[in-house]
């Protein structure tokens, strides 16, 4: 006879979900809890008490993350399991609080169920993920993996001119190097879509393969200002008509490239911008996103190649890469163990990529990581409008809890 699947208490994960939101809740149900905010404090509080009382140690790293672990019958390295608590400005209740709330409720299960956990299970709240008050976003699980510098970072300002050393001291929650996350078994975070993939296909459970590798340039172009009533079109050189012609050279080639890579044009600034005037000057972006480098290193050349089109309009073209970064895998072995867990519960799932960063991304750098997302209703986040439907939540957070505890007595 098979055994029974250990579930979660879905109704506990609401009200838990209910009463995070209440820190830095706006007025449209959404929630704005900058990073060592007020709000934040109070939530980070809060999440301490819960910890505690759970019979939870919690210890907390020199930026500020952290860390409540409830403790193994062996010595091992944990398994973490979490995310983030900050928010944007009039953010959303779910967009890493979910995978915090994710940890709480999954120990929970455990304890009710006098399970002693063989590997100590670890509760992570990663500070400053959103970079909505300093940038840049992923901020401590960046310099956690090396690819950020400590001093650096601490010295960001948000617009009040506040540094990160300084509210990291007033928040109370400046910690010790010694606590920062080094081993771990795994690390898990359950997370929002934030987009409209698993709605569309009307699927719960997204197993995150990757976050996706991208390329982001400058193109710069430099014309002719000249009066825009004396100057014949065939003497001009409109630094705009030549920008247009570019911008529909890069929608027809990438376009064509590959129906899963994204681009977008986010950023156009036209000089000197007088409606009087022939544009002398016009600089836009272009980043693009796709799983595979090939496709992403096909899209540089292409960008690269632009100045050479003969579509200048007599202008001069120049494109500035201004950063790039790789895809990053998670952990197959656990991707593959969550693909199982959401198919032993009957959840309807697909693999699936992140075109969003995550903390996750960093951590799988020195830790086996691995993502799982649950719908976004009409593909919102970053907004008051974010939702995800309570029963996705309660299955997504299941899905986790069966992992942890394959990962538990394998
Ligand atoms: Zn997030």
């Amino acid at each position: 006879m098979q055994k029974q699947k250990l579930l979660i208490n879905g109704e506990r994960l609401k009200q838990e979900l209910e009463r995070f939101a209440e820190f830095g809740r706006t007025e449209n149900n959404g929630v704005t809890r900058l990073s060592l905010s007020n709000e934040d404090i109070q939530a980070r509080d809060y999440f301490r008490s819960c910890c505690e009382e759970l019979g939870m140690t919690v210890t907390v790293d020199d930026l500020g993350c952290m860390y409540a672990t409830l403790a193994g019958t062996e010595d091992k390295p944990p398994i973490v399991i979490g995310s983030h608590m900050d928010s944007v400005k009039k953010g959303g209740r779910f967009d890493g609080i979910l995978g915090v709330v994710t940890g709480l409720e999954v120990v929970r299960t455990i304890i009710e169920n006098q399970i002693k956990p063989c590997i100590p299970i670890t509760i992570v709240n990663f500070t400053n993920e959103e970079g909505a008050r300093f940038e840049p976003s992923m901020m401590a699980s960046g310099v956690l993996s090396g690819k950020f510098d400590k001093s650096f970072m601490l010295q960001k300002r948000d617009p009040e001119g506040i540094s990160f050393a300084e509210a990291l001291k007033a928040s109370g929650y400046e910690g010790d190097s010694n606590n920062r996350l080094k081993e771990a078994t795994a690390f898990l975070e359950l997370h929002i879509e934030q987009g409209p993939i698993l709605e569309k296909e009307s699927l719960t459970i997204g197993v995150v393969e990757c976050v996706v590798g991208m390329a982001c340039y400058e193109i710069e172009v430099t014309g002719d200002s000249n009066h825009a009533g004396t100057t014949p079109m065939r003497m001009r050189k409109d630094a705009l008509f030549a920008a247009n012609n570019l911008i529909n050279e890069i929608r027809k080639r990438l376009g064509a490239l590959d129906s899963e890579l994204v681009f977008t044009i986010g950023r156009l600034n036209v000089y000197p911008c007088i409606h009087t005037v022939i544009p002398n000057k016009v600089v836009f972006t272009l980043e693009a996103r796709h799983k595979d480098m090939q496709i992403v290193n096909t899209v540089k050349e292409i960008i690269q190649g632009l100045p050479d089109l003969g579509i200048n309009e007599g202008c001069e073209v120049t494109t500035t890469k201004l950063w790039d970064r790789d895809t990053v895998w998670f952990a197959p072995e656990l991707c593959d163990q969550l693909e199982q867990s959401a198919a032993s519960l009957g959840c309807s799932h697909r693999r699936m990529v992140s075109g969003a960063g995550h903390d996750a991304q960093f951590i799988a750098s020195y830790i086996p990581t691995a993502m799982l997302f649950v719908p976004s209703i009409n593909g919102k986040s970053h907004s008051e409008d974010e939702l995800t439907a309570w029963e996705d939540c309660e299955k997504g957070v299941n899905v986790i809890l069966d992992t942890v505890l394959k990962l538990l007595f394998k």
